[in-house]
Parts: structure tokens; sequence; C-alpha cells
């Protein structure tokens, strides 16, 4: 495989750009090679600046759930930059996003938008401080949140991949308001939100754990955690920033029937562009700026660019069938994955999935929480990686991420994954 182009490109981005990007994993440090600089991408496939094509499981880190380019989405796009790119006023097109995102998600009576996913937690954690009066929020060990202050302890994803414990620039005072506990570990969240002294104003977390690789929720974890939250009176906020729109239109909470208080959104909801969102019920939005004391704004917040994709990427998971249909090719091919890895890596790793979202973990497993995500081996992920990519498949470069199937890919697509897989390995073994 020939990568000259994207060489050069990496050797002049590191002059210019801390690390030559713009998000730490994308540098592709821990599956040991250079990042591969992107031409363009259409559907399933993305095309990199020396014309090599690969079929892309990555997804931009989950909002392509349509494929790249969607026409629909395209078209959307080129009727909203007619009218001009940003106002700094209102538009319709942010009712039409907000009616479009309430109407999937019961547990919000009103929906405010952001520009990422960490805007959006970060406003939610604000929100909820302001509306308890009180400091501490819990998350979970392997989760992430964004890149804000207040979540960078025992944080997932590019923190965990790149064996950074927290932050330095972290203050202690910041650290200190914020508890990490394990996922799915019943006895400890009861002990924890049942501490009164706690002084706890909200519990954080990934329904469905998509950033220490996928890891789901245990049986009657979730409907613990609300029932302890309303109990204590603490805000419970569910970050469905990978989840909303990917596991069903409504998110993890209607694929489990669980309603949080607080929610937050981000990547599919902006079809491609950077859109985020948190969202309740009107008691707690109420005290959001200008109808309350809490304070969040944004400059570019409801880009009507955005908007435009967001709502066209709506329209589109709205259509009857659509998650059945992507359910079941994630799931057919699961099948189809696990198959090859009794065959030729039996008890050397394990496949957690929900829906579209799965990781393989190069781990006996099981894999339920951050410690035994953490018992997996890195470097024969790098080795699978390595192999997939010169076979022309595009995975996340780390063990602990999500692997994405989208509308896009067909069944030619996944076959090619599986055959790749196969010989990626049978290299591996050796
Ligand atoms: C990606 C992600 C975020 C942060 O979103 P950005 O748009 O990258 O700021 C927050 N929470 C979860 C669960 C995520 O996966």
């Amino acid at each position: 495989m020939k990568i000259d182009n994207s060489r050069s490109y990496f050797k002049q981005a590191q002059e210019v750009i801390p690390g030559g990007v713009n998000s730490p994993v994308r540098a592709c440090k821990s599956v040991g090679c250079d990042p591969l600089f992107v031409k363009k991408a259409s559907g399933s496939k993305i095309i990199d600046v020396d014309n090599n094509e690969y079929i892309d499981f990555v997804c931009s880190w989950g909002p392509m759930i349509l494929g790249h380019n969607h026409p629909k989405v395209v078209a959307a796009l080129e009727k909203a930059l007619a009218n001009g790119t940003s106002y700094g006023a209102p538009t319709p097109l942010e009712i039409e996003l907000a009616q479009a995102v309430i109407k999937a998600f019961p547990s919000m009576d009103k929906v405010r938008f952001v520009s990422s996913g960490t805007e959006a937690t970060m406003s939610a954690i604000r929100l909820a401080r302001g509306y308890t009066g009180k400091n501490v929020v819990v998350k979970f060990d392997g989760c992430y949140h964004g890149h804000a202050d207040s979540f960078l302890v025992q944080a997932g994803s590019g923190v965990i991949t790149l064996g950074i414990p927290g932050s330095p620039g972290v203050p202690d005072d910041i650290v200190k308001n914020t508890i990490s506990i394990p996922y799915n570990d019943l006895e400890i969240l009861e002990k924890t939100l049942t501490d009164g002294s706690l002084e706890i104003a909200c519990v954080i977390i990934e329904p469905v754990a998509g950033n220490m690789g996928v890891v789901p929720p245990a049986e009657g974890f979730l409907q613990k955690l609300r029932d302890l939250t309303s109990q204590q009176n603490i805000v419970l906020i569910f970050d469905e920033v990978i989840t909303g729109f990917r596991l069903a239109l409504g998110g993890a909470q209607s694929r489990f029937g669980i309603a949080p208080d607080l929610t937050c959104l981000g990547k599919i909801i902006g079809g491609g562009l950077p859109v985020g969102a948190y969202g309740g019920k009107n008691e707690i939005m109420a005290k959001i700026a200008p109808e309350g004391p809490v304070y969040q704004a944004g400059t570019l917040s409801g880009n009507p660019l955005a908007m435009a994709a967001g709502v066209a990427t709506l329209q589109v998971l709205s259509e009857p069938g659509f998650y059945d249909r992507l359910e079941k090719k994630a799931e057919d091919f699961a099948g189809e994955l696990q198959k090859l890895a009794d065959k030729h890596l039996p008890g050397k790793t394990t496949l957690n999935r929900v829906g579209s979202m799965m990781t393989r973990f190069f781990n006996m497993g099981p894999v339920f929480d951050f410690k035994s995500a953490m018992g997996s081996d890195t470097e024969m992920y790098g080795r699978f990686f390595r192999a997939m990519l010169a076979g022309g498949i595009w995975l996340a470069p780390s063990q602990f991420e999500a692997a994405f199937i989208s509308d896009a890919h067909s069944q030619d697509d996944l076959a090619q994954a599986l055959e790749m897989t196969e010989s990626s390995f049978k290299k591996i073994k050796k």
C-alpha cells in the first residue's frame, strides 16, 4: 500500500498542529502507525490522499449512520447553503430539529442546541448543579463525556488509549467534585448514591458504554440507577452522544425503557456537522438562561447548515423499518465474526455488541467494566488493526472504541470485511 502523500501531509501537519491532529486518537499512536489523510468519502467508503479505498467502520466515530454524503443530507445542505451560513439569530430550522428530537425522546420537553458533545455534557452538569444547589458529579470509570475538566477523571476514549491517568491542567478543586465508580457494580453504586454526606448533584452515564470499547449495562443496572437517583433527588443524566439515534430513534433510553432527567446528544444529531444538544423536563430546563439563571450560550449554536443536516438525517432515520434493518445486518455480521474468532482465535477474544455498535476485545472476557476492558492485549489489537487496514478495512485506531455499521454498508462490504478478518486473524495468531 502506497501512503507517500499521507506521510508528507503528516509531516507538514506536525509542524503547525500539536501531534499533527485536532483530536488525539486520530494520530494512531496506540496501533503503531501514522494517520492516513482523507481525500473524500462516499457511502461506506473512504478514500485517502494516495487514492487507497477503505470500507469505513469508524463512521466519523459514530455520526455517519447513513454513510457518507447521503443524497438527502447533501440536498438539505445545498438548500440551506444558498441562504447563508450563519446569522446569530433564530431560524425555523431550529424549531424543526427540536420538534423531531423531542418526538424521538419523550423524556425531553425542551432541548437546547450546542455545537459538540462536550458542550452538551458540560452544560448538562452545570444545569444539574444549578438546579439542585449541590456540586458533586458521579461518573463511571471508563465512560467518556467529552473533555471538560470535571470528566477527565478515570475517563475513556483517547484518555485510556494514550494511557493518560487524568489530565494536567485540571485543578484539584474540580477533581474533588467528581467521583468515579466502576460501571455495572450495583453494590458500590448503592453505597455511593445513598451516602447523604456526599452532596451529589447528578450521575452521568453512557447507558451503553462506547468509550472503553462497547460495554452493555448489566441486567437491572440502569433500573437500579434510576430508582436510587429518584429516591435521593439526584439528577440522572444519560450521555447518549453515541447511543442517541444509534440504538433506536429514541436512543438507549427507549431500548431499555428507562427515562433519565437530562439527556445529552451529539454525533448523529448533526448528520456529520458539529451539533450537540441537551434536554429534559420543563422543570429543569426552565433554569437555563434566558428563562432561568444558569448561563449557557454559543455564537454558532443552532447553525443553519448543521440544523439542516440534522433534520434531513432524522427524517431518514424515522422511515419505518430503518432500525430493524440495521439491527439485523449488525447481528448477522457479528454472528459471522464470532464464528471466525471461534475458529482461529478460540478463547482469545470477546465480541461485545449492542445494536449497530460493537467491539472485539483481544481479551478472553467477559468484558463488563473498565478493569476487564483494560485486560485486553492492545499490542495484538494493533497487529489486527494494521492487517485490516492493509486489506482495505478502516477500523478505529484503538482497542477501546466501537466499530459502527451504517445503513450504507452493503452485503458485499460486509462479506469483504469478513474475508479480511479471517486472513488477519490467521496472520496475527502466528
Ligand atoms: C464523543 C462523545 C462525547 C464528546 O463529544 P464531542 O463532540 O467529541 O465533544 C461525549 N460523550 C460521549 C458518550 C461521546 O462518545
